[in-house]
């Protein structure tokens, strides 16, 4: 049974990536339709108030309702939110908000996670040595399983060195011998996300690059920060204001910068519930797949 927040004045912000009909490689951050579908009607037949972004700023400065409430949040603005989360919540009414990242929307590029799922599916290689200071990893690549802990053991191995994820599938791809890529786009076009807007869906940032902002130099993460949000604040003719780390990544002096460019709140994903006077550019969130086991 899913256990959110037991207690009045708390939020529970969730955070998803990839909502899809069946998981393929990724089992990192997306999750089923299914599951996704049956964690909202969890929610609603707990009496749960899902908020709206404003009603979450509220809700920092004390000013919101008292009642347990949920906001939903949507990492990376993927094309399957558009597909298959944005006509579920739509028709029931419930509210949330997409972190775009503003160097891919409405653009053919492929988000590093997709081009890796799709080579590793391609690949005719039998296994994948990876090479860093600390030795060898033997990734055998002979069945969908092997295939599956495969991606896992990259992300692993990726996440210990100080490398861009980038950077990293530049060195993995010839060694997996494959050609393009299948997908012909990782995120949502300009025009789906304008009709999401029309819905009443609230979007925020997240980057332009989806780079690690507490891994790349100030100058960078400056204008990841600035960037994005002129970028999106044109095409949606709204304010943005709120900031979601790619990565969760994050440290004091990126936070400085978040609040100088104008942004409100920003959201990570260190675990936890979130109450009145919390730091708003420090928000926590809690993950689906732990709120459902
Ligand atoms: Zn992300």
């Amino acid at each position: 049974m899913m256990q959110l927040n037991e207690m009045d004045n708390q939020v529970t912000i969730l955070m998803f990536h990839k909502v899809v009909p069946s998981l393929s490689l990724n089992h990192w951050g997306p999750i089923t339709l299914d599951d996704f579908k049956a964690q909202i009607d969890l929610i609603g037949k707990n009496k749960y108030s899902l908020l709206t972004l404003s009603e979450m700023e509220r809700h920092l400065l004390g000013r919101g309702s008292k009642k347990r409430a949920v906001l939903l949040t949507f990492d990376d603005g993927s094309c399957d939110n558009y597909e298959h989360v944005f006509p579920f919540l739509r028709e029931r009414g419930i509210p949330a908000v997409f972190f775009l990242c503003a160097g891919y929307v409405g653009t053919g590029r492929i988000f590093w996670w997709d081009r890796l799922e799709d080579w590793l599916l391609k690949t005719r290689k039998q296994r994948l040595i990876l090479r860093s200071g600390q030795g060898e990893v033997i990734l055998p690549l002979k069945s969908r399983d092997d295939k599956i802990r495969a991606f896992n053991g990259i992300v692993r191995y990726w996440h210990c060195g100080r490398i861009g994820a980038n950077e990293l599938l530049e060195e993995i791809k010839p060694l997996l011998q494959v050609g393009a890529e299948s997908a012909t786009r990782s995120a949502m076009s300009w025009a789906e996300v304008r009709k999401m807007q029309k819905a009443g869906f609230g979007f925020g940032s997240h980057g332009v690059e989806h780079l690690d902002l507490a891994l790349i130099d100030h100058k960078k993460a400056k204008d990841e920060i600035k960037r994005s949000k002129k970028i999106l604040e044109e095409k949606l003719k709204e304010d943005v204001t709120a900031f979601s780390f790619p990565y969760g990544k994050w440290n004091p002096k990126i936070t400085t910068m978040l609040r100088a460019a104008g942004y409100k709140m920003a959201f990570t994903s260190v675990p936890g519930e979130v109450r009145p006077g919390d730091n708003a550019y420090a928000l926590k969130r809690r993950t689906a797949l732990e709120r459902m086991k």
